[in-house]
Parts: structure tokens; sequence; C-alpha cells
């Protein structure tokens, strides 16, 4: 079937709001680790992992294993926040295997199960806890939709489309924002420090690597600054994790190399396993000072997600699983740097930490060119950045090194057609199966 036909239920029956279906138009069907299946059985690498939602991989055996052992049980499903055997497995092991192993003591609230929930949460929480309306953010930020976690993301588009005003929230340069050399912690402090007797902000929101925002890296230096600035004027510091978060970066957390402790940790996307849909907003405990129900919701905690989120928690019980995270990281990070020294006038730059890697294509309308003519090579990979100029590589924490090389060469291939003007491929570069069978191995 054309591709237009095939989009043409989606086109007519779903809102024009659509984003993915429009740069992968594909029917996808089938998956399994680093694979996606189309309806008509091409595979698809791929390396957008539900922009960190799979950080474990498509259909992770364990975890499926757990589900379909719980559904089988007659789990319960829905509880909104009551107690549940499933949500208490998942919260003992949280504790065990995250927090004491790093000394640390938060506690966990459950918002509605996406990450902008998760920032809504912290959010109101610090304006509670300090009175104060105002919060800091940073230049190329991305929290979230809603109005809340909107006012304190960055793109002019996304925010025009709020309709309303988007008060108290005050944006300042992220490290590096002015120039290298520049500390922009400069900029901020007498912003924290209510400076001519401005009113000192609640909070500061920050991701340490700005994923949407291009890949862009907050130095540890720098995020040690802000650890320090935040505390010494009494404001509070909650570091975004959505994305960069459970081992995305190398570490379970992404500030833990830093040595610092956040205020709070918004945790979502790959924290529900498999891509089932869970937030965790973690509060330092005198920081809990929620009355009951006064931040409700219906799906606060979703037991399915609890289950796999517990299951998936296996993978941190030691540091191995991390340590092949820095490996692979580091593998395409020398890929792509070999890119930038074979094609200096078209790929600038490489950044990024782990298994989240950005590379800086120039001009500019390269970024989505080149993302689009992977497409047709059968990767997915994401342009982001305020230009669309930087392919954003983050594919699943478990993708084999030989997945990882493919995806390079698919990129590099693309990138040539792409500069010759070549007609987009028609025909996938890698092996197409007919009739996927997904407990076969990845066919890239
Ligand atoms: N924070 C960060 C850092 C994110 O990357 C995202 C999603 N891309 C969000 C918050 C919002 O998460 P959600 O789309 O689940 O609301």
């Amino acid at each position: 079937m054309a591709m237009m036909a095939k989009m043409a239920t989606f086109e007519r029956l779903e809102s024009d709001v659509r984003t993915y279906s429009r740069q992968f138009p594909a029917v996808f069907h089938r998956a399994r680790g680093s694979t996606l299946w189309d309806e008509d059985g091409r595979p698809y690498l791929d390396f957008f992992s539900g922009a960190g939602a799979l950080n474990y991989g498509h259909n992770e055996p364990r975890l499926k294993r757990c589900l379909i052992e719980y559904l089988e049980g007659e789990g319960v499903l829905h509880s909104l926040d009551m107690a549940t055997v499933a949500k208490r497995a998942f919260l003992e092991r949280f504790e065990r295997v995250v927090l004491r192993p790093r000394g640390l003591d938060y506690k966990l609230q459950f918002p509605g199960p996406t990450g902008t929930n998760a920032v809504e949460a912290a959010l109101k929480l610090a304006r509670k806890v300090t009175g104060r309306p105002d919060v800091v953010y940073f230049r190329n930020a991305y929290h979230g939709m809603t109005l809340g976690s909107l006012a304190v993301t960055s793109n002019p588009a996304k925010r025009a489309a709020a309709g309303v005003p988007l008060p108290h929230a005050i944006a300042m340069p992220f490290d590096g924002d002015l120039g290298a050399g520049v500390d922009t912690l400069a900029a901020l402090e007498p912003v924290l420090a209510g400076a001519g007797g401005a009113a000192r902000p609640a909070a500061v929101i920050v991701e340490t690597v700005q994923a949407e925002g291009g890949v862009r890296v907050a130095s540890w230096d720098w995020l040690r600054g802000l650890r320090e600035l935040t505390r010494r004027h009494g404001v509070l510091l909650i570091v975004d994790d959505v994305q960069t978060g459970c081992g995305r970066t190398g570490t379970f957390f992404s500030f833990e190399p830093a040595g610092i402790e956040p205020d709070l940790v918004l945790l979502s996307k790959s924290i529900g396993g498999c891509g089932l849909p869970l937030a965790l907003v973690l509060l330092r405990r005198d920081l809990d000072r929620w009355l009951p129900g006064e931040h409700n919701g219906t799906f606060r905690g979703q037991n399915l997600s609890f289950v796999a989120g517990a299951a998936a928690l296996a993978y941190w019980e030691d540091d191995a699983f991390a340590s092949t995270v820095r490996a692979k990281g580091e593998r395409l990070r020398r890929r792509l740097d070999a890119l930038v020294a074979a094609q200096p006038h078209a790929c600038r730059s490489t950044r990024g930490r782990g298994l989240m890697q950005g590379l800086v294509l120039h001009p500019p309308a390269l970024g989505a060119a080149v993302a689009a003519a992977a497409f047709e090579r059968g990767l997915l990979i994401e342009a982001v950045g305020p230009a669309d100029d930087v392919l954003k590589f983050l594919p699943p924490l478990v993708a084999e090194p030989r997945e990882i090389d493919a995806a390079v060469g698919i990129v590099e291939e693309s990138l040539a057609a792409v500069q010759d003007g070549a007609e987009p491929a028609r025909e996938l570069s890698c092996t197409v199966e007919s009739s996927p069978r997904i407990d076969e191995a990845s066919p890239f």
C-alpha cells in the first residue's frame, strides 16, 4: 500500500496535533528490543525509544513475563492511590535498589502518569512550601505541555499555543549559553538572591542534559555551582530527570557524577519499565507538606507500570548494566566523532552523555532532512534543538553494539544522499522480512 493510503485513517480521524506519525509515516505493528516492524513486516531500528520511555527496549521478555503473570493472576489494574501489593513491591524495591545505595532519603509521590504531571506537582509543592510564586528555568528547556510546565518550557511556538500568559517563570541562560568560559551562574545569583528588592524564586528547575533543547550538556561543575547557589539562597533545586533518568546518561540518576542532591527529582518515561505510563516525584522528606488529596488524580500509579517498573529495577542491582551503557555511549560517541572528522562541513560537533548523544548538523535544515532520509532507510531518529539541527541518538540502553554501528552507518548514508540531492531511498537498506517473527534476533 502506498504510504499516503496507509496513513489515510489517521489523517481523516486523528487530530492535526499529531507529530511523530508525520515524521515516521508507517503503521507500526510489532516490536522487540531495538526493532519495530510495520504492518508490512518492514523492520526499523528504533533510535528514538519513545523519547526515552523505552530504555529497556520494546517488549523486554522478563518484564513482559511479569506483566502476563500479573494479568493472569487477576492482579488489580486500577486502584487510584490505594495501597496495592504491586505498589508496595515497587516502593520497597525502589528504596532498596535506587535510594539506599545512593544514600538518598526521598519520599515518593505518584502524580498522574506522565512527565508533565510530575513537573506540575513539583512546581506546586515548591510554591506551597516556600510561599513564593516564581520559578527559574533555563533557555531551551523542555518540561512539558500543561500550563505550569509550559511556563518553564522555552519553545516559543509551544508557549504561544497556551493562549494565556505564562507568568511566574523566569528564563535564565543555561551552561554555555553566553559563550565558552562565561559563567552563567553569575547572572543567576542576583535573581536567586532577590537583588534590588525583587522577590526570590521558589525553585530552579533544570535538565542536566537538555534533551529536546538540542542535547545540550551542563558541566558537573556548573551543576555543583547551581546546587551551592540554590542552597545558599534558600531556593529549591528541582532536577527534571524525566528523559535523562533511569540510566540514560550512564548512571541511574543523571546527576550522580556531580555528587549533588537535588531537593526534588522528577522521573517518568522509563520508570514504568517497558513504555507503560508512570511518573514519580522524589521529594526531600521535610518538603512533604502536602495535605491529603491536595494534588489528586485518577491515574496516580498504575499497577501494570508498578509491576514492569519494579521488574526493570533488576537492571540496577549493581553497576554492571550502567557500565555497559557507558561503554556503548563511548562507542556511539567515537563513531559520531569520526563522522565529524570525515565531514566537518556538514557535521559540526557531537555532544551528550551516555546513550543520549547529539550530532550537530550544518546548515540547520540538514537535521530534519537527514532524519527523514534515515527513516526511509529504516532508522527512527529525531532532530531536536531550536533549529532542529541536532540528530538525537537515543537507542534503547539494551541496544547491541552492532545496532549502534548500523544506526551511524544509516545516518552516514542519509547524509550523503541528502547532500547529493538524491531521491530518498524507496527501499529500506536493511533486510526486509515479510512476516516478522518477533522472537527472532534484530535484523540489524
Ligand atoms: N521533562 C522532560 C525533560 C521531557 O523530556 C519531557 C518529555 N519529552 C517532559 C518533561 C514531559 O513529559 P510528558 O511528555 O510525559 O508529559
